[in-house]
């Protein structure tokens, strides 16, 4: 367990020194934490956010981190908000998304004045783009999809595009315009949540890892089991990503899928809103760093990156914005993406005091905030969301559990 003495430096600078610090300091690994009414498993987006929404509830909650907060999938991912761009089948999924992604410019300002920190919310929204026939017809198949599904998307023409955005190569023969795909800076956001969850007082614990939940004589759950003790909870959520499924008592099935980026520097953004061809999406941040991404591969726990990936998401960059080509720096890396077997989150209850928040996949910056909203529901006992359903942590149970 480590001190978190950046995040404490940066909440001083913000606030003034704090008389009573909250970041758990224990002599050489050993646990003061004993009791709490919540234990959140996990310090990545979707842990730091449903933290922060049950300490402003009035819980007291501490967060349980293997490593360091923020520095797993959601400090690895592109940051792109896009739940009519990643739209599947599931209208009610479709509908969740957007009501999450409509979440986050609040959550920016939220953020911005009780930390300080700007996530770089931005609303510009995405381009997809075509090169040739075949991908131009499936863009205009997009289109007719969007406008049955009520969804705002346009045709522009590749001329008109270019002028809109000017690094746009000029390849490109269509467009579709997708105003309501946003965008935000995640290594930003996750690093403000965790600020904000030290403003509310939720205690941190890192490089301790959750081994198993633990259960009472009579099979309730009573708190985890860390490798430094045992911490008695009222409710654990598990936020533990890729991960879960490694911790003991916890069965909902999530397994990794790994995701390699490149990013490389220019001068200045060559492009304001997301695009996205068939073989990458290239996402440019204000200060001149551009991502392009990413792959999908089922290789377990490994997040090596690989020099042919990195070439293809190099050359898909450049067939979509030319001037990667004369980028002047860079960096590759590769973050795990928690999936379920059916591709769809596991939010819910799974008995009275075991909650789970995971399997967020290729959405959970997307889906965090309206993953705290849900679970914050859940424990005061609102109404179940009307996701509950698609949602269901038990739906892979052998059992009849699922509703
Ligand atoms: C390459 C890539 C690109 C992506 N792009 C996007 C995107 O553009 N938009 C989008 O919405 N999503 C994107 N995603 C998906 C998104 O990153 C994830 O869905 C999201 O970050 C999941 O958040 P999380 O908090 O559940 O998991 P993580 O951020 O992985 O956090 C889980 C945390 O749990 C901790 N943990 C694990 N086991 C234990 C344990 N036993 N005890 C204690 N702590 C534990 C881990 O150390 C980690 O810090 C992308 C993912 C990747 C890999």
């Amino acid at each position: 367990m480590l001190v978190r003495s950046g995040l404490i430096r940066k909440i001083r600078r913000i606030r003034g020194p704090s008389p009573r610090p909250r970041v758990i300091v224990p002599p050489f690994g050993a646990m003061t934490i004993r009791h709490t009414d919540a234990v959140v498993i996990g310090g990545g987006l979707v842990g730091c956010l449903v933290a922060r929404e049950l300490a402003n509830e009035g819980h007291r909650v501490t967060i349980v981190e293997r490593a360091k907060v923020g520095r797993e999938a959601s400090h690895e991912a592109a940051g792109m908000l896009a739940p009519i761009a990643e739209a599947g089948e599931s209208r009610t999924f479709l509908d969740l998304c957007i009501e999450s992604r409509d979440l986050h410019a609040g959550l920016a300002n939220e953020l911005f004045a009780e930390v300080g920190v700007d996530v770089w919310y931005r609303n510009d929204g995405t381009f997809l783009l075509a090169f040739d026939d075949a991908e131009a017809d499936a863009l205009r198949e997009r289109a007719a999809e969007h406008a049955a599904l009520g969804l705002e998307s346009e045709l522009v023409a590749a001329g008109a595009a270019r002028r809109e955005e000017p690094g746009l190569s000029p390849s490109v023969t269509a467009v579709l315009s997708v105003p309501g795909d946003h965008q935000v800076d995640n290594r930003k956001l996750v690093e403000a949540a965790a600020l904000s969850c030290y403003a509310r007082g939720v205690k941190i614990v890192e490089h301790t890892p959750v081994r198993a939940l633990v259960r009472d004589s009579a099979n309730r759950i009573t708190g985890v089991d860390t490798t430094a003790g045992v911490i008695e909870a009222g409710c654990v959520i598990v936020a533990a990503g890729s991960w879960s499924s490694l911790i003991g008592g916890f069965d909902v099935p999530v397994e990794p899928v790994k995701g390699q980026i490149l990013m490389l520097e220019l001068a200045s953004p060559p492009c304001r809103r997301v695009l996205r061809s068939e073989r990458c999406y290239v996402v440019a941040r204000i200060d001149g760093r551009v991502l392009v991404g990413g792959t999908m591969e089922r290789v377990g726990f490994d997040k090596s990156v690989v020099a042919s990936a990195v070439g293809n998401l190099l050359e898909a960059g450049r067939e979509v914005v030319p001037t990667l080509g004369s980028a002047f720096g860079g960096e590759a890396w590769a973050g795990l993406r928690p999936s379920t077997p059916d591709g769809l989150p596991a939010i819910g209850r799974i008995d009275e005091n075991l909650v789970a928040a995971t399997g967020h996949f290729r959405n959970g910056i997307l889906l965090a905030p309206v993953t705290a909203k849900i679970v914050g529901g859940l424990l005061r006992g609102d109404a179940p969301h009307k996701a509950a359903g698609l949602l269901n942590p038990l739906r892979f149970s052998p059992s009849d559990h699922a509703a």
